[in-house]
């Protein structure tokens, strides 16, 4: 099978990549815009398969994103391309609005167009999977309560409106123009690869140079934390055994609230890299936790998310394999070990 990747030098995209290039006999054409948060570095391991191709391409680029179904005719979409962080959303929401809607929708355009043009036994494989997240749901206030696939559409900040449009217009070509699409929603990823801009990630780093851990407000917020190689398995079977025109939530039952995900982190490191041996250490610091300083909330913060992944449990036999406390080991030892990663991803930043 050909499988058409968008965003897939990003974070979760590189997992999915890896794993369908180790796992499976599968093709990838990897097509990324290569932002801030895109590397190729990322990629590194699998750039020597033969059953690996990569195009520099927006996805909001209708002629060259058309030129690529062209030439490489895939089998399967999965559509992960996307700005991804919330507090640049804030800050800046106009890039937000064109690559996740506009582009979302530049991309249903080609696709619908390619799937009309092929023929009957190619358009029974075909498939377009949409990845998108839980904050489409908004936020859940009865700690009890755990998002479904019917939950209401409330969200808060435009990250997840613009990704709450893109799953809209997903399903109206499903319904319109009978695009074989499916979707799925995600709690929050971890895991190596991750962009130094978000909580565990920014969190480590600034530990291993004795810089301040800002948490927003009282760290009181809860995520369902899920590592990134389990959503990447998770994806591969939505998007090759799901059922069109279904939505399957994903989430690996590890709710945490911040300020423990930042404890724990603290907690690992000491072990690992103990701030009495850490060069960077200074005399007033005694233990990593002394460097946890309480920020201004961030608008519109939701407070809990978690997710119900019931029907891909049941329906696709998917289960998540790692604990939150071992996928927080494994992330931990990874970034101690890839400090060049970090150092390039800084680089390419400032250039
Ligand atoms: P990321 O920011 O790490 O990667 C996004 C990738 O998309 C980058 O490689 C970037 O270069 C590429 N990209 C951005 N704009 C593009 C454009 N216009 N054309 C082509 N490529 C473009 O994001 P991620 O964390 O890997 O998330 C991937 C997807 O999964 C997103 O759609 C996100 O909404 C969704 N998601 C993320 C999480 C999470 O916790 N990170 C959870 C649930 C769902």
């Amino acid at each position: 099978m050909k499988i058409l990747i968008t965003g897939g030098a990003g974070f979760i995209g590189s997992a999915l990549i890896r794993y369908i290039i180790n796992e499976t006999n599968d093709e990838v054409i990897c097509v990324d815009k290569l932002t801030y948060a895109g590397n190729k570095d990322n990629l590194k391991e699998v750039a020597d398969s033969k059953r690996y191709f990569f195009e520099k391409a927006d996805i909001c680029d209708e002629s060259k994103i058309d030129n690529i179904f062209n030439a490489y005719k895939p089998d399967l979409i999965m559509h992960l391309a996307a700005e991804s962080h919330v507090d640049k959303s804030i800050n800046g929401p106009d890039q937000f609005i064109k690559t996740n809607i506009i582009g979302t929708y530049t991309l249903l355009k080609v696709a619908t167009k390619y799937f009309n043009s092929i023929k009957k036994g190619a358009k029974n494989i075909f498939r377009f999977h949409h990845i998108s997240t839980d904050e489409v749901f908004g936020d859940l206030t009865d700690s009890r309560d755990l998002f479904k696939e019917d939950s209401p559409y409330k969200p808060s900040s435009p990250y997840s409106a613009s990704k709450a449009s893109s799953d809209h217009l997903v399903r109206a070509w499903n319904r319109t123009f009978d695009l074989p699409t499916l979707v799925s929603n995600c709690s929050n990823n971890y895991g190596p690869f991750h962009y130094p801009e978000k909580l565990i990630p920014l969190t480590i780093l600034n530990l291993l140079n004795c810089k301040d851990i800002p948490v927003y407000g009282n760290g009181e917020q809860v995520r369902d934390w899920l590592y990134v190689e389990d959503h990447a398995e998770a994806l591969y079977q939505v998007a090759t055994k799901g059922i069109i025109s279904e939505t399957y939530n994903i989430g690996g039952n590890n709710e945490y609230k911040n300020i423990d995900v930042v404890r724990l982190i603290c907690k690992i490191m000491q072990e690992l890299h103990p701030i009495e041996k850490n060069n960077n250490s200074n005399d007033s610091i005694n233990h990593y936790e002394d460097l946890i300083k309480h920020v201004e909330d961030r608008p519109g913060h939701d407070l809990r998310y978690a997710i119900d992944s019931s029907k891909i449990n049941n329906n696709l036999n998917w289960y998540p394999k790692h604990d939150f406390e071992t996928g927080i080991l494994n992330t931990i030892r990874w970034y101690l070990k890839n400090l060049n990663w970090v150092k390039n991803v800084n680089k390419n930043l400032k250039n």
